[in-house]
């Protein structure tokens, strides 16, 4: 540590399937990282790759520490760590990291350099999510937040709403959330309500997000942005809306507030937010919940667009990128759609359901070996 000291952190990478390609998925940084919690996401990987159909398993890492209370130099040296335990593990070829929580491209470029100094040469593919100058592709960064507002308007096309004026709240102001905000607003969507770990804040009007995520830039928090009423942090997701993004952490609709959500869709921007017991109070409500391995699978969706320039050090333009991010996400949108009519069931087992026969298709095809 930056004083002398010494810490120990302790550091998890789950690879779950290989059964459609290379092993793929993020490492998040956060005190509650634990090996439970990769696994399932590991597992989450897999179901998504597989629902929009790009040729990936899945993994996840994580490393338990606390990083708003660590210093940059604390952050590589553990980073570094890190990433030299897991040379022989990861590789473009087996199994290849991106941010997630509390990483991000700074991160990246340090396990990049980890990785390709371990190997003699630079591999940029080792990592997707990498800043463009070390071969990091266009659109990655809004992937997430472009690919759940696609499959947003879709749902929105669906039950018959029009974008414009349709109200959305975001709950946290990270990556993902900050830009399903932003590009939703693009596209006319009134965004009412946002939140982060600090607090909530809501305008019925509508609040500017470029200048909301100016205002996080500079304070740290969405809290305290001029014009903006404070609600407390868990009325966030009872805010009336067209659509509710929870795009914090998992777990976040429960069956302690599940019925009190007021929206027409869920757009899972984060991983698992609904626990299944409230999403069976969300059916009964009749809300259409677009499901995180659809919703958020931009991000892994670009990682393959970036996996792919990087493999062949070629460059697609950022509307290449984004009109290609459209397509898969359309696609896959409509086919669990269509699962999800034809079969009787939520849009969540569908998504599973299709996902799951991909994967078992592609398990029944290789067989065993040897
Ligand atoms: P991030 O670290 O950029 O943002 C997380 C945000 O959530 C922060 O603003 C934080 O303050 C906020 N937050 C934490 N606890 C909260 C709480 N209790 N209430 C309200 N806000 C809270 O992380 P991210 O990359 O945006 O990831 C967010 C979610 O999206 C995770 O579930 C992640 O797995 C998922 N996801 C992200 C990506 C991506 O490309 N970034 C891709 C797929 C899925």
């Amino acid at each position: 540590m930056d004083d002398g000291s010494w810490e120990v952190f302790t550091g998890y990478r789950v690879q779950h399937s290989v059964e459609r390609g290379p092993c793929k998925g993020g490492i998040r940084y956060h005190p509650d990282v634990n090996l439970d919690e990769i696994k399932a996401l590991a597992m989450w990987m897999t179901w998504k790759s597989a629902v929009v159909n790009i040729p990936f398993g899945g993994a996840r890492g994580g490393v338990a520490c606390d990083p708003k209370n660590m210093s940059q130099g604390e952050l590589e040296r553990m980073t570094r760590r890190f990433a030299s335990e897991l040379v022989e593990v990861i590789g473009p070829e087996k199994d290849i990291p991106a941010p997630d929580v509390y990483t991000n491209e700074q991160v990246m470029a340090w396990i990049v350099d980890t990785y390709s100094m371990n190997k003699g040469y630079m591999v940029p593919g080792v990592v997707t999510g990498k800043p463009l100058a070390l071969g990091g592709s266009y659109g990655r960064r809004e992937a997430t937040g472009r690919g759940c507002v696609f499959v947003t308007l879709e749902a929105l096309k669906i039950l018959g709403i029009s974008p414009q004026g349709a109200t959305m709240a975001v709950q946290g102001f990270g990556n993902a959330g900050s830009i399903t905000a932003k590009i939703a607003s693009e596209y006319g969507m009134r965004v009412v309500a946002v939140s982060d770990s600090s607090g909530a804040i809501y305008r019925a009007e509508g609040l500017d997000i470029p200048k909301v995520i100016e205002h996080k830039q500079q304070t740290g928090s969405v809290v305290g942005f001029a014009g903006a009423e404070e609600l407390p942090g868990d009325k966030l997701l009872a805010t009336k809306c067209d659509v509710l993004v929870p795009a914090a952490l998992e777990g976040a609709i429960h069956t302690g507030n599940a019925d009190q959500i007021n929206t027409k869709i869920v757009a899972e921007a984060a991983n698992g937010p609904t626990t299944p017991e409230a999403q069976a109070v969300l059916d009964d409500k009749g809300i259409f919940v677009v499901p995180d391995i659809l919703a958020n699978a931009g991000g892994v969706t670009v990682s393959y667009f970036e996996w792919v320039q990087s493999s062949q050090f070629y460059f697609w333009s950022e509307e290449e990128v984004n009109s290609r991010l459209r397509e898969v996400m359309v696609r896959a949108f409509h086919e669990v759609y269509n699962a999800s009519q034809q079969k009787g069931i939520n849009m969540r087992d569908a998504a599973l359901d299709l996902a799951v026969s991909r994967v078992a298709e592609a398990q029944r095809l290789r067989g065993i070996y040897p």
